[in-house]
């Protein structure tokens, strides 16, 4: 069962860019670990080459890494808070749900 799915609003708890929340946009459920929109960029290095039209490529980029699972919290879409999520089943089918307002989701 993840905890947490592509698109979920989520909320950083720990790191450097704890307390800022941000849209899910790729989980590595092996890894545990995901990508969320703006959070954890880092900087890169590249060395500057040029193309053999003459573009240049590389530099510095700025691109988001991934953060482990256990730094977020799911943000609940009902109640707008970061939560934990439980896990029950309805109709044969595991759901999430909301420990503070019990909405799934
Ligand atoms: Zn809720």
């Amino acid at each position: 069962m993840q905890r947490i799915k592509r698109n979920d609003t989520v909320k950083v708890i720990s790191g450097k860019d704890a307390g800022k929340e941000g849209r899910v946009v790729r989980v590595y459920p092996t890894a545990d670990k995901v990508m969320v929109e703006g959070i954890n960029r880092v900087t890169k290095h590249e060395r500057v080459k040029t193309s053999r039209r003459g573009a240049q490529e590389g530099g510095i980029s700025h691109v988001e890494a991934p953060l482990h699972v256990s730094n977020v919290m799911p943000v609940c879409p009902e109640c707008g808070k970061p939560t934990r999520v439980g896990s029950k089943i309805v109709d044969s089918k595991k759901t999430r749900y909301c420990r503070r307002c019990d909405s799934e989701f």
